[in-house]
Formats: structure tokens, sequence, C-alpha cells
């Protein structure tokens, strides 16, 4: 089936390079201008920014601005894995103008009664599960309590997976292979596949592609202004790998927009994605994908996706 189809794209391909001269050239700066920016975008990955300890409550007035300058209306936001440091934060759940998602970090330490708890209540309603940061496979024991009580509040379980931006990090435990034994563990239980496993962004691609109940976030395949990054990085880094992970994995429903704040800029940043993911998809990949996997829109239910 896969073959087949790659071999059809292929002679499509060649097709439209030997049709060029005849082929009308869209407009791409149209396209891509203010004026056909998303209306509605929910960030899927993000944390809080604690750089300014002196005002420990979230969300800032700060991120809330940078998420309206880019109409950003909701976020799903992992609590850090440092427990002192989240122990230390203050959030105001219950603002009507930005939907949250707020997943507790499953990380050594954690207490899973207090986990229950804010599931019960819906101060949290995902898991991050910090894998290469945490010297832990998906599979190991620890986790196990956790992912069950992810199925008992049917909620997702988020797993980074590639590179791990800490040199002290091992990443034998951040590859993304070992989630597909976890999916089929826990079939009842959705998982997403952080950064796209990124650089193992095939592996990644196969374990979304297989897995009904597997999801992927397209968070931080760069870092800060995409604005101001190198044109022939931006292409190669971002915009062709999320296409090619786009085409292989055959459902609109599966991907989602993250950034990653406050690591990436996120405006720019969704204007890069707006180029990888053709425009009538636009609306899943930022918004509607991650409202429905995270219930932040209740007038939707969870995705069957075949
Ligand atoms: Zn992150």
């Amino acid at each position: 089936m896969k073959i087949i189809k790659t071999i059809r794209c292929f002679l499509i391909g060649s097709l439209i390079i030997s049709c060029a001269h005849v082929t009308p050239v869209p407009n791409l700066e149209k396209e891509y201008s203010e004026e056909n920016y998303p209306k509605r975008v929910i960030d899927a990955h993000s944390h809080f920014s604690l750089e300014d300890e002196s005002r420990p409550g979230q969300p800032t007035i700060e991120m809330l601005k940078m998420y309206q300058e880019a109409n950003v209306i909701g976020a799903v936001i992992h609590f850090p894995r440092n427990m002192e440091k989240s122990s230390q934060i203050k959030v105001d759940r219950n603002r009507p103008d930005f939907k949250m998602a707020i997943c507790a970090a499953i990380v050594p330490g954690q207490d899973i009664q207090k986990v229950e708890i804010g599931l019960k209540n819906r101060d949290y309603r995902c898991m991050k599960v910090y894998l290469g940061y945490v010297s832990k496979y998906a599979a190991d024991p620890f986790y196990i309590p956790f992912y069950r009580l992810a199925e008992k509040y049917e909620v997702p379980v988020v797993f980074h997976t590639g590179d791990t931006y800490d040199k002290k990090a091992k990443i034998k435990y951040a590859e993304p292979l070992q989630v597909d034994e976890i999916a089929l563990q826990f079939p009842k239980v959705n998982f997403v596949i952080a950064h796209m496993g990124n650089p193992w962004i095939q592996t990644a691609a196969e374990v979304v592609y297989k897995n009904d109940n597997v999801y992927v976030d397209i968070s931080a395949l760069m870092l800060g202004d995409v604005s101001k990054a190198n044109a022939e990085a931006v292409e190669e880094l971002a915009i062709k790998p999320i296409h090619w992970f786009w085409l292989y994995v055959e459902n609109p429903k599966k991907m989602m927009f993250g950034s990653d704040w406050p690591l990436m800029e996120v405006k720019p940043y969704v204007k890069v994605v707006m180029r990888a993911i053709p425009k009538e998809h636009w609306d899943d990949v930022f918004y509607l994908n991650a409202a429905t996997l995270f219930k932040l829109d209740s007038s939707k239910q969870i995705i069957k996706t075949k």
C-alpha cells in the first residue's frame, strides 16, 4: 500500500516537474500572508516561563500577550520536571479568555496520590513523561501505575522524545520506538510523541501511523525566532520534515501544532508550519486536534482515528 502510494507520488512529482512551464505558479506570498494567518490556534506543547521568580503567578501577562498576538486561545502546558520549581507555581486556572490543559510531570519523587487528586478535580488534564531527561524507558515499572491512572481518568500521556537539550541527559531513553510497546499495552490511553521524535522522525512517524492511539506534536524542531533563521535551515529542518511526516501518517487528525514556548517564538513558527501543511487541514493541526484530544473544546469528543 505504502509502496504503491510512494511510486504514484513519485510519478506525479515527475509529471509536475516536467510540466512546470505550464503549471500556474501559486501566489505563495498571498497564501501565507497575515490575512490568511489562522484565526484560532492551540499551542499543544508549552511551558510556564519561570525566569521571573518574583512573579510565580501563571500564566503571566507576557505569556498571554504573546499568545494573543499569535491568535493562540489555549495551550497544553507541561509542569516542570523539577519538583521544587513546580511547587512554587500558582496557576490561575479559571481564565475565561484562555483554555489550559495542564500536564502533571511524571518524574521520580512525584506523589501518585496527588496526581490522582489533580486528575479528579481537573487541575491536571494530561501527564508528561520526560523520557531522556529521566533515565527510564517508557515501559519502566515506575510509569505503569501512572498509565493506569491515565486510562481511568481518560487523559493523554505526552512523551518527550528526541534530543534532550541537556548534555547530561541520556538520549537512549528518548528514542520514540519504545512508545509502540506502551501504546499496545494501554490501547485505551492516547499517547503523544513530542517533537516528532526529532531527529528520529521516521521512527516516530511509523509509531504514529501504526497505532490508532498515538499522536504527534511538532514542537521545537528549531529554537528561537524562526523568522530570523537561515532559510535553508528552516526548509530542511522544519518544513520538509513536517510535510514528509504529514504525508507518511496519512491521517489529518494525528498532528498537532506546538511550540515548546518559551524555547520558540510562537507566531513565526505558525507561519512556517502553514507552509508544511495543506491549507484545508490548517484548522485540524493548529486547533481542532489538540482541542479534541485534550478536551479543550467541550463540544468535541475524543477523536476516532480510523
Ligand atoms: Zn517541552
